[in-house]
């Protein structure tokens, strides 16, 4: 005999955690399977901890819209529960005529997503608020800010288990079987494989969620939900540049990332990154021969820069539906029903804003699964 429960969700990143908070009820078991020994130590855990205002992605798409509305939860739920955070505000920056024009587009693409509080600057204007930084131009995001993203895990973590859900960890999912109007699933801890039985399955597992998906069943290729890993790389600065610079400084964007930039986080650490290039496997070690690039990067408009200063930090790697080249993919974030999975939700490609985005993800998902339980 299996255990019957109703919900499980794969994986305890942000995703899965503000997802078990938010559907979790005392009436309702909710699992959640993370292969590690605890919560947030992959993805959720390697990244700029930025709040970004939403302003890159095309309009009407999941990112833009979730990353608009998470922002403000976001801040919120900081103030409730006082997670430490600021909103610095951003600027990006533009240093040639090209990256003037790219400006425009950014301008005019975040305010068609509802990002309302836009400035375009001027070199004078800019030089103004930020003495140290050399551009010819900028757009100012009051709206974009940073946290610390661990003290978020634990609170969506505790207020999860509070509501009732429960969470095993060292337990990985490594097989999914519809059964009738249920899934089987499949799953390895230290004792061997065994199984439970749930209605709803929901596919939050971050850099291994396209191969959840086709455990279920689906044709990834197919169905476009092959994953590339894009690593980013950051590398920290002497503590002598510790506020030279108020503000999260971007250059107009890169293609697969958003170029690297100044962040200094609440601890007063001055970081630059992260770097964006693609990568086969998930290997979190900090290639030091890129040192020369993140400092050419960063010189282009912090010319104060010097390179014996950077010494190599952290990476993270992002769970990319695009490959080289390619042009902008959304999440996915679907419930399975048309393909012949009813109750399976699958959460794929949940790249950067998905930090910002989670509270509002949780939401969007929650509603899923009312209407699936009726
Ligand atoms: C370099 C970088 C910078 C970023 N910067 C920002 C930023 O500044 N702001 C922002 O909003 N976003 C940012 N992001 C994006 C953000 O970090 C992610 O969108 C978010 O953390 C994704 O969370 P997740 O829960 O989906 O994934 P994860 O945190 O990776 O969680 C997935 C979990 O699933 C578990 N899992 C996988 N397979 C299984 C299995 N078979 N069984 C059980 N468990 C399994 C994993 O162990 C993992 O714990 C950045 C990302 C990167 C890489």
């Amino acid at each position: 005999m299996f255990t019957e429960i109703d919900v499980v969700i794969i994986g305890a990143g942000v995703i899965g955690l503000a997802t078990a908070r938010a559907i979790a009820q005392e009436k309702k078991g909710v699992f959640v399977f993370e292969k590690n020994h605890t919560f947030g130590l992959e993805t959720s855990s390697r990244n700029s901890e930025v709040i970004h205002a939403g302003i890159y992605y095309p309009e009407d798409s999941l990112k833009a819209k979730l990353c608009v509305e998470g922002k403000s939860l976001l801040y919120r739920l900081c103030e409730k529960h006082n997670i430490a955070c600021k909103k610095s505000g951003k600027i990006i920056v533009a240093v040639d005529e090209d990256e003037i024009r790219w400006l425009d587009i950014l301008y005019e693409q975040g305010r068609r997503n509802g990002v309302e509080d836009l400035t375009l600057l001027s070199r004078t204007e800019l030089k103004k608020l930020e003495p140290n930084v050399e551009a010819r131009a900028g757009i100012l995001s009051p709206s974009s800010g940073i946290l610390d993203s661990h003290t978020l895990l634990k609170l969506l973590y505790s207020q999860a288990r509070e509501k009732g859900a429960q969470f095993v960890f060292d337990t990985e999912v490594v097989g999914i079987e519809r059964m009738g109007d249920k899934y089987r699933v499949d799953i390895r801890d230290r004792e061997g494989i065994s199984a439970v039985i749930s209605r709803v399955v929901i596919n939050a597992a971050g850099l291994k969620s396209d191969e959840i998906a086709q455990l279920a069943g689906i044709d990834i290729v197919k169905a476009g939900y092959k994953l590339h890993y894009c690593k980013g790389e950051y590398f920290s600065l002497d503590s002598k540049y510790r506020n030279l610079v108020n503000r999260l400084i971007y250059p107009a964007p890169e293609q697969a990332g958003h170029g690297i930039h100044w962040g200094q986080g609440l601890d007063g650490r001055v970081l630059l990154g992260p770097s964006a290039y693609y990568v086969e496997a998930t290997d979190y070690s900090v290639d030091e021969t890129n040192k020369e690039y993140f400092y050419i990067s960063a010189k282009r408009f912090l010319p104060f820069i010097e390179l014996e200063d950077l010494a190599p930090e952290s990476a993270g790697i992002r769970p990319k539906l695009q490959g080289p080249g390619e042009g902008f993919r959304d999440f996915i974030i679907t419930h399975e029903e048309k393909k012949g999975f009813p109750g399976l939700i699958n959460l794929i490609g949940i790249e950067s804003p998905g930090l910002t985005a989670a509270p509002a993800i949780a939401r969007y998902v929650g509603r899923m699964v009312y209407e699936f339980f009726g």
